[in-house]
């Protein structure tokens, strides 16, 4: 792979970008690999990069039966943090975090993280307690985060009413490190990355079955034909149920829609992302100058990648409260993906009850910003059996009664 720098900028442009490689090749899939992934989204690309990088495992290929990064991974608004309150899940997406931190260098990708700051808004008396809360939490963690008053969240966001009539703004749990990163940019860094290891990414191939053996998974049925594996992992998102029901066994999850909308583009008003979780609407904006808005998740399950009118009313009337200048702007598209929800809305990191097949998934509306430290605590399991960022989201946790309570930080927040 050619490495991209200002010099090879530079070379390119006196001869007319003629030298570019393509980003990562498209082969058609060998009759076995030592390990199959199921989804090229952010997770399934970072799991096969980290057990090249970290375990040195390269015959492995990843199957998409769409686009690479075409499921949630290029839906979602992109916002990266680690303010969670349990310790389990302040580990993983603090690891995640600061992989982000250099994750350009280490893939020779632009991945366009911004650290610019994320403002979690208290305006509810039980927002403020539990907020303060986690802030302490967040201490104990190694985390770093504080809550501050609404004086301060005025000046790091001019255009928020901290007056509102129904809700004021009382505070803000704010992590300054926090931010946003390029969506797509995350899964062509790790893609390309991959294929110059030697992986192949295969698109536009639905796996369809899992062949078993004596208990042990052996390979998968695809639209392209039979794939043999040593080891499986599924990494589908919203399909998790789907595909994990091919395999003969259930999964505690829900599908449900999830959407978001961008405005026309205006010019800089807000250099940081703000969430109102009371009213529900979170935003930030764009380097385009679109107004990025996240809004709820559907109250049914489905398996259609749309947003309701129902919810794109909601988000904006609540957001319109709190940012009154919303109020004058157009809105230019929206969109849904399909989440995969839990119980304790915490993800699944886990072996499954067929040998040598593993699954990630659970990440519900808030795995975006998890991608490295998910990939990284997968590859780990796949490749040694067990990893300590993983060990507390398996599946026996359902049984066993040891949720991981985080639907204050991400039952409606992302
Ligand atoms: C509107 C919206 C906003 C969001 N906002 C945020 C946010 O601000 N911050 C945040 O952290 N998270 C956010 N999320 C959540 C985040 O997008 C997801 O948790 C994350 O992208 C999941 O990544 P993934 O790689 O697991 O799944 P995906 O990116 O969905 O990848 C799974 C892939 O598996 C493929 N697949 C499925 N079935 C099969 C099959 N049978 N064979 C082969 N391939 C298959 C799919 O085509 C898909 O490409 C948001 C989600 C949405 C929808």
């Amino acid at each position: 792979m050619r490495r991209y720098s200002a010099f090879a900028i530079a070379r390119e442009a006196a001869r007319f970008h003629s030298g570019w490689d393509r980003a990562w090749r498209s082969p058609t899939p060998r009759s076995a690999y030592d390990a199959i992934i199921v989804g090229a989204g952010g997770h399934g690309l970072a799991t096969a990069y980290y057990l090249g990088k970290n375990h040195g495992l390269t015959n492995v290929a990843v199957i998409e039966k769409g686009w690479l990064g075409g499921g949630n991974t290029g839906r979602n608004t992109t916002i990266i943090r680690s303010n969670y309150l349990q310790d389990p899940s302040a580990a993983i997406y603090e690891k995640a975090r600061s992989l982000y931190e250099t994750l350009s260098q280490d893939l020779n990708y632009n991945i366009m993280f911004s650290p610019r700051g994320v403002m979690m808004l208290a305006q509810t008396q039980h927002e403020v307690r539990g907020y303060q809360r986690t802030a302490h939490a967040n201490a104990l963690q190694g985390v770093t985060t504080e809550f501050v008053g609404p004086k301060r969240v005025k000046e790091l966001c001019p255009i928020i009413n901290i007056d509102g009539p129904r809700y004021p703004v009382l505070g803000g749990l704010w992590q300054a490190r926090a931010g946003t990163a390029r969506h797509d940019a995350v899964a062509w860094g790790y893609a390309r990355a991959c294929s110059d290891m030697g992986m192949d990414i295969i698109q536009q191939c639905e796996v369809t079955g899992i062949t078993r053996e004596g208990g042990k998974v052996t390979g998968v049925e695809t639209t392209k034909g039979a794939i043999g594996c040593k080891k499986l992992g599924v990494v589908v998102a919203g399909h998790s149920g789907v595909v994990a029901n091919m395999a003969g066994f259930r999964l505690p999850i829900e599908s449900v829609a999830l959407q978001a909308l961008v405005s026309e583009p205006i010019k800089p008003v807000m250099d940081i992302v703000v969430m109102a979780n009371t009213v529900h609407g979170y935003m930030s904006q764009s380097d385009k100058g679109e107004m990025v808005i996240g809004g709820g998740a559907d109250g049914y399950n489905n398996y259609t990648q749309r947003g309701s009118f129902q919810h794109v009313e909601e988000t904006v009337r609540a957001l319109i409260e709190t940012f009154p200048m919303l109020s004058r702007l157009k809105m230019l598209r929206w969109w849904g993906g399909i989440v995969d929800m839990t119980g304790d809305r915490s993800p699944i990191i886990s072996k499954t009850p067929v040998e040598n097949m593993f699954i990630n998934c659970g990440w519900g509306t808030g795995g975006f910003k998890a991608i490295p430290g998910s990939g990284w605590a997968m590859a780990e399991l796949m490749a040694t059996g067990g990893s300590p960022l993983a060990q507390e989201f398996s599946l026996g946790r359902f049984r066993e009664g040891r949720f991981i309570d985080e639907s204050v930080a991400a039952g409606v927040a992302h």
